[in-house]
């Protein structure tokens, strides 16, 4: 058996209320701000994945060595002994400062401090009365401004 012509396909024809909306209706671009955050993310490419900064002078020896013998910087009232054979080079105690963990702040973080004041802003020892943890705080940052300034007297900056 054989068909003389095609089949045809007719489109369906749309009812009344839908063809007039669709006349009315204009095309509506949508701004790629306004989009979907889904969207968002097939239109903006990925931003690249920032490295991992290495701090490659950590440690310096010298500035470690040069606490000898040097004045407590810190002084915090009633509990600074003065005693320059006591002196150490004291890290910040901030992960600000480089401090994470059991790794010590950057050496250039530090200052020159007494046992006694060393062991205050460490935690070991106990604050002095009315003390509070800021003001110790501020006791070791205005050393670590005076540590500065002996560090560059000393050309280790
Ligand atoms: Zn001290």
């Amino acid at each position: 058996m054989k068909r003389g012509a095609p089949l045809r396909r007719t489109p369906f024809k749309a009812k009344a209320a839908v063809q007039a909306k669709r006349e009315r209706a204009p095309l509506v671009l949508v701004p790629r701000a306004e989009a979907s955050r889904a969207v968002m993310a097939l239109v903006l490419p990925k931003p690249a994945a920032k490295p991992v900064l290495k701090t490659p002078d950590r440690k310096s020896q010298a500035i470690r060595d040069s606490a000898r013998d040097e004045e407590c910087t810190v002084r915090i009232t009633g509990v600074c002994n003065h005693d320059p054979k006591t002196t150490v080079w004291s890290h910040a105690p901030l992960g600000a400062a480089g401090k994470a963990g059991a790794l010590k702040a950057l050496d250039l973080c530090g200052c020159y401090s007494c046992a006694a004041c060393h062991d205050v802003v460490d935690g070991r020892a106990p604050r002095p009365a009315g003390y509070t943890h800021e003001q110790v705080l501020l006791d070791w940052f205005f050393g670590h401004l005076r540590s500065l300034v002996r560090l560059k007297q000393k050309g280790l900056v």
